[in-house]
C-alpha cells in the first residue's frame, strides 16, 4: 500500500463529511453548536438608560460648583421604575442597574459624596452629562444583526442571546458519534488482567475527546476480534449515530476481523499516512455515516482522532475553523529526529516565558506511551529532516487551553 501525504488523507476525509441538517435548539443546549441562520436583536440592550454605579442621579450642571450640597428626593433600586423627576438642586440615591430618573443626566459615584443627614448629600466632584450612565441600546440595538450564520456559539454568545430574549436558535444538529474498541487482548477497566491482556484505554479517551469537542459520545462497547460481532456492533452504530470511530485492527500486520467487518458495512479506504505516530488509518462512509478506522496504539488512536476525526466532525457541526490553534514556540532543548519521509508529531509541554511559548518534549514518544500524551500541551509538528536545533522555533498544535 502506497504511503500518502497527510494533506491527501485529510482532504479525502474532509471531502466526504458535510454539515448535518439544521434544527431549532433551546439556548441552554446550544453551547458549542453553530448558527445556521443569522440572529437579529428584537430588543435594545440595555432596554433603558440606567446607572453603571451606585451613587446619586443628578443634573450634571448642578455639580459645576463642587463641592456642593443637593437635596436627596428618594432612592431607586434596580428593577424599580422611577416616578420622581429630578429638578434643580436635587439628587436621587440610585443603585447599579436602576433606571435613570427623568430630569437626571449623570451619576455621581457614592465614593465621591458624603451624606449630610438623611435628605442631603455633599457632592465632591463635577460630572459631565452622561457620566456613569449606560444608554439604552449601547450594547445592541433592536433590528441589528447580532450574530451571522456560521457563528460558533460559546457561553458568551448564549449570554447575549438570553439578553435579547431569544429562547431557541437554528443550529447544526449536534452529531452523535459512536466509539467501538476492538481487540481480543483487551479487558475493561475494573476487570482482572489475564495473561497477555491489557486494558481498553482507548474507548474512554476517545469518548472524552468527543465530549470535549461538543458532540454527543455514544459508547458502543468493547468487542472481541470476531468478524460477526464487530459487524453487528458497526451496523447498530451506523443506524443510531452520525459518525463512528473504531479503535484497533487497521494496521498492515493485523488479522482481518476488523478490516473485513468494516469493508462489509462501509466503503473503506485503507491508508498508510506519512506521519508518526498514527501511520495506519482507514476511512469510509456507510450510507451517510463517516467511519473513522483509528489505529489501536493509544497515542496513535488519539493523534489520528486529532488529525482526521476532529476536523471532520467539526465540519459536520458546521464550524468554519476546523483546526486547533497553532502557535510558534522555542524548542529550547531542540527536538531532534531522523529523516524517514514522515511528518512527526512530537508530544510537547508548553510554558510561557516573557516573549512567548517554550516547548519541551513531554517524555517517551513511543505510540504506546500515553503518559507523555497526558503531560503534553500540544503536538510539535516536525517536517521530514533532522528536526529542530536547540533554540530553534517550531509550530505546535495546541491541545490544551491555558
Ligand atoms: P491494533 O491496532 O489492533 O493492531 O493494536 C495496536 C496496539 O494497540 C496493540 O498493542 C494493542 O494491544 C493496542 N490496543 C489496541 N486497542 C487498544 C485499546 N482499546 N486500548 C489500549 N490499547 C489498545
Ligand atoms: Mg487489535
Amino acid at each position: 500500500m502506497a504511503v500518502i501525504p497527510l494533506d491527501e488523507a485529510r482532504s479525502y476525509v474532509l471531502d466526504r463529511c458535510s454539515p448535518l441538517p439544521a434544527v431549532m435548539v433551546p439556548i441552554p443546549e446550544a453551547d458549542g453548536l453553530v448558527l445556521r441562520s443569522a440572529v437579529a436583536a428584537t430588543e435594545d440592550v440595555p432596554p433603558f438608560d440606567n446607572t453603571a454605579m451606585d451613587g446619586f442621579a443628578v443634573r450634571a450642571m448642578d455639580t459645576d460648583g463642587a463641592p456642593t450640597e443637593l437635596a436627596v428626593v428618594g432612592t431607586l433600586a434596580a428593577g424599580v421604575a422611577p416616578t420622581t423627576t429630578i429638578g434643580a438642586g436635587q439628587a436621587m440615591r440610585i443603585m447599579t442597574g436602576a433606571p435613570m430618573p427623568p430630569g437626571a443626566d449623570a451619576v455621581v459615584m457614592v465614593e465621591r459624596t458624603a451624606a449630610m443627614g438623611d435628605d442631603r448629600v455633599r457632592v465632591d466632584v463635577t460630572v459631565e452629562p452622561g457620566n456613569h450612565v449606560r444608554r439604552a441600546g449601547d450594547d445592541l440595538v433592536a433590528g441589528d444583526e447580532v450574530f451571522g450564520a456560521g457563528t460558533s456559539l460559546t457561553p458568551a454568545h448564549l449570554g447575549v442571546l438570553a439578553s435579547i430574549g431569544a429562547t431557541e436558535v437554528e443550529v447544526g444538529r449536534r452529531p452523535r458519534v459512536g466509539v467501538v474498541s476492538t481487540g481480543d487482548e483487551l479487558v475493561a477497566p475494573g476487570a482482572a488482567l489475564g495473561p497477555g491482556q491489557i486494558r481498553d484505554s482507548n474507548r474512554v479517551a476517545l469518548l472524552a475527546a468527543l465530549a470535549e469537542l461538543g458532540v454527543e459520545p455514544v459508547d458502543l462497547g468493547l468487542i472481541a476480534d470476531d468478524e460477526d460481532r464487530i459487524r453487528d456492533a458497526l451496523t447498530a452504530g451506523i443506524s443510531s449515530c452520525d459518525a463512528l470511530c473504531t479503535s484497533g485492527g487497521v494496521s498492515m500486520g493485523d488479522f482481518d476481523y476488523v478490516k473485513t467487518a468494516l469493508d462489509d458495512v462501509a466503503d473503506m479506504r485503507w491508508m498508510q499516512v506519512a506521519i508518526k505516530p498514527a501511520k495506519p488509518f482507514a476511512f469510509g462512509v456507510a450510507g451517510a455515516v463517516p467511519v473513522f478506522g483509528l489505529p489501536g496504539n493509544p497515542v496513535s488512536s488519539l493523534v489520528s482522532f486529532e488529525l482526521f476525526a476532529r476536523p471532520a466532525l467539526r465540519r459536520m457541526m458546521g464550524h468554519r475553523d476546523l483546526e486547533r490553534l497553532h502557535v510558534l514556540a522555542e524548542a529550547v532543548d531542540g527536538l531532534p529526529r531522523r529523516s524517514d519521509g514522515k511528518t512527526h508529531f512530537v508530544r510537547v509541554a508548553l510554558e510561557r516565558d516573557g516573549r512567548g511559548f517554550v516547548a519541551r518534549s513531554a517524555g517517551g514518544q513511543g505510540s504506546h506511551q500515553m503518559r507523555a500524551m497526558a503531560d503534553a500541551d500540544g503536538l510539535a509538528i516536525l517536517r521530514d529532516g533532522p528536526g529542530i536545533e536547540p533554540g530553534g522555533s517550531v509550530t505546535v498544535m495546541v491541545l490544551t487551553r491555558f
